[in-house]
């Protein structure tokens, strides 16, 4: 049987090329694999515009480790950091604050609007203590892309240090570290650059790694230390995923021979559009407007019809080979449909036949909300 298609988050369908990578056991000390770290920390610099000013340093676990490293070893003991909250993943960032023992205040947006430029500007401006300021790229709880650019710009004219969350639009989105002024960008193995999950990265500031000695709150997220590690021998500190490594480089490879990030984001945003007209013409609505939305995953509003049942629905398209996912928001109730992953016109398009099939068997007349 096909197994299903996954239009979420991430984990996410990913080519079959790169699940066959991992059909080989690795060395973590063997040359080949070493070599293997050495081109991924490279490619993924590269990625980012970032080569000669920061290195890529990977760290095991998912996205969520890699955030934490970010946070814990780059904000100083002494520091303060402000995190924009527009979803779950904001407000993650600020939990973590709060666990490793930073001094962290945040500026709430509603999950439908982007962070507030203005109220960074003001909030910069009347506290010094602040030292770090932390923002999600593409906040995946409602699908909404922040400005980053914007957020860099107010950032750096007040002289303070910016970290982004760039989970779910590394790869696809672009972030230029020449454009951009960044101390650090967090992402991971499984999202836009359509790898198996179990490593994140960081791509930090060399000057700020180096000066970030000690910080650490914890010895395996020290993201300092990981990198000398790397440093000194091009090997990790402690046993790496090597399976998601093999896979990791056959899908940097893919990714390059799809057109870097311009390519992979046309994809992306083709899927996205063949989703939202498609759903619209069912009568579904999204969450937020074109201009707001991202093209990695939308988010639509729960339909009136009393025939629909979300459970119901989500059961009947798994059962068809499509896995979507519940909504996460607070100020709507709402279910995502994603557009990342080995996935092009042909699955989107089938994806809204099982919609409309299901929407049939269900007796559903229209997706249109309350
Ligand atoms: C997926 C994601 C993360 C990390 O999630 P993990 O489940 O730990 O991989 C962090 N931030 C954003 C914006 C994400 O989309």
């Amino acid at each position: 049987m096909q197994e299903p298609y996954l239009l979420t988050p991430g984990p996410l369908t990913t080519s079959r090329t790169v699940k066959e990578a991992m059909l080989r056991d690795w060395g973590s000390r063997d040359g080949a694999f070493i070599a293997l770290n050495t081109r991924i920390r490279a490619r993924l610099a590269e990625l980012a515009g970032a080569t000669g000013t920061h290195v890529a340093v990977p760290m095991q676990g998912s996205g969520t480790f890699a955030v934490e490293a970010m946070i814990g070893t780059l904000v100083p003991r002494a520091g303060k950091l402000l995190v924009l909250v527009n979803g779950a993943y904001g407000k993650r960032m600020v939990r973590m604050a709060e666990v490793i023992g930073r001094a962290v205040t945040a500026i709430e947006a509603a999950e439908d609007q982007p962070v507030d430029i203005g109220a960074l500007d003001r909030a910069l401006a009347a506290d010094p203590a602040i030292t770090h300021v932390a923002v999600v790229h593409c906040e995946t709880t409602s699908g909404i892309l922040n400005p980053v650019g914007d957020v860099a710009t107010v950032v750096a004219r007040h002289g303070r240090r910016l970290l982004i969350d760039s989970m779910s639009a590394f790869g696809a989105l672009p972030l230029d570290a020449a454009a951009i002024p960044f101390e650090a960008v967090a992402a991971s193995s499984n999202k836009c650059l359509e790898g198996a999950p179990g490593m994140g990265f960081v791509i930090v500031r060399t000057d700020a790694l180096a000066a970030a000695r000690g910080n650490a709150h914890s010895l395996s997220l020290d993201l300092h230390d990981q990198w000398k590690g790397f440093e000194a021998n091009a090997q990790w500190r402690f046993t790496p995923p090597t399976h998601v490594l093999a896979a990791f480089g056959q899908a940097i490879d893919e990714h390059t021979a799809e057109g870097g990030v311009e390519g992979r984001g046309a994809r992306y945003a083709a899927n996205c559009r063949i989703l939202v007209e498609g759903m619209r013409a069912l009568g579904f609505r999204t969450l937020l407007p074109d201009g707001l939305q991202a093209p990695i995953i939308v988010t639509f509003r729960m339909p009136a019809d009393p025939a629909f049942v979300f459970e119901t629905f989500y059961d009947r398209l798994r059962d068809k080979g499509f896995v979507i996912y519940p909504g996460k928001l607070t100020v709507a109730d709402s279910f995502r449909i994603g557009c990342i992953g080995r996935l092009g016109a042909a699955e989107m398009e089938a994806a809204l036949a099982a919609i409309r099939a299901t929407l049939d068997d269900m007796g559903v007349r229209s997706g249109a909300p309350a």
